[in-house]
């Protein structure tokens, strides 16, 4: 039987490099070996915005023309909006039974998004057990592998939980996924922050403009410790130097850059400089694409109800299982 794969995003604003390099090279990459589901999980993004809902229609679009633009094939990827598969809702629920609170309190991404946003009239409950709709949504499909960053590995060992759980109190019929993080495993923000992410407003987006990358990267946080171009300055931790790694194929580039950067005989505006180079020549094709499939957003929408309904009668089946395993699909 071929392996399925289930991951996704959330429809919070267009995607950025760090969900390139954590989990969009992945499945682009294993497409052609992997029955590929992925949920654009809105009611997911509604549990820390639902007081401005009007937001996700526009988001969900752009997260499918992401998806298009690196090279998902609808062909093969079934691209699933969460919202419209109302099954997910119901698996949720059954499953909070098989979560205590102390597990969700001791789950370290939890906590920290918990944290990051300030949530001013208390914690909603919609937040705080969204690890058990994330579980209901890798389980519903049955999947084998998950490709995710590293902040989602938590959510994975939440869902092998519940699968066991679920398995041992009711009948073997669900699937402990796997995890399998991307070549980065967390792609640090412009800011200099532990992760780039759409909520903190600290991305290099892949539809960004080359002048708007510009812009991005000579605004970057480097080393704070430097003052001027000829101090020696800090490459680990110094984010400019992470991105020209990860996105400059020219790797003799990068260590000289570094070994002068060390010795204080480069200035910030020319490692910048070249860094915006690197990441406009990664960015150029997919903005190419992206600009092709945004301008057929009907196009894109008729993939979207496509994926969502094969989506929708894979997770129908597994629901029937899940009702006769848990004695609750009733002849009545
Ligand atoms: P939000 O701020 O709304 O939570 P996000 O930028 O964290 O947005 P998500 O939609 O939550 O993006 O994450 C989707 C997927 O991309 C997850 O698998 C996540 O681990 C991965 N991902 C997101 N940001 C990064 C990053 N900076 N580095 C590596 N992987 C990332
Ligand atoms: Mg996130």
């Amino acid at each position: 039987m071929i392996k399925r794969i289930l991951t996704g995003d959330r429809p919070t604003g267009p995607l950025h490099l760090g969900h390139y390099v954590g989990s969009l090279a992945n499945r682009v990459r294993l497409q052609n070996d992997y029955d590929t589901f992925v949920l654009i999980a809105d009611i997911q993004a509604l549990t820390d915005n639902f007081e401005r809902p009007e937001m996700l229609e526009a988001n969900v679009l752009e997260v499918a023309t992401d998806y298009l633009a690196v090279g998902l094939d609808p062909a093969k990827v079934k691209i699933v909006v969460q919202s419209m598969v109302p099954e997910l809702t119901e698996l949720t629920i059954y499953f909070m039974n098989l979560v205590t609170t102390a597990t969700l309190e001791r789950n370290p991404t939890l906590k920290e998004e918990i944290k990051q946003k300030n949530f001013t009239k208390g914690l909603p409950v919609g937040f705080y057990t969204y690890p058990i709709s994330q579980a209901a949504d890798i389980t519903i499909f049955k999947a084998d592998l998950v490709p995710v960053g590293e902040d989602q590995l938590p959510m994975i060992e939440q869902t092998r939980e519940i699968v066991r759980r679920f398995n041992r109190l009711y009948k073997k019929i669900l699937v402990e996924p796997r995890a399998m993080v991307g070549q980065v495993a967390r792609l640090p923000g412009t800011d200099g922050g532990a992760k780039m992410s759409k909520s903190l407003g600290n991305c290099i987006y892949l539809g960004d403009s080359s002048e708007q990358v510009r812009k991005r990267v000579m605004s970057m946080y480097t080393d704070p410790t430097r003052i001027h171009a000829t101090d020696p300055g800090h490459v680990e931790g110094n984010p400019v130097f992470t991105y020209h790694e990860i996105f400059n194929p020219n790797k003799a580039e990068v260590d000289d850059l570094k070994n002068r950067y060390l010795k204080g005989t480069v200035g910030d505006v020319e490692v910048k400089e070249k860094l915006y180079l690197a990441l406009d020549s990664f960015l150029e094709p997919i903005r190419a694409r992206r600009a092709e499939h945004a301008a057929k957003p009907d196009r894109v929408k008729e993939i979207l109800v496509e994926g969502t309904r094969k989506g929708r009668a894979v997770a129908r089946d597994t629901m029937e299982e899940v009702r006769a395993a848990m004695k609750i699909a009733y002849k009545f």
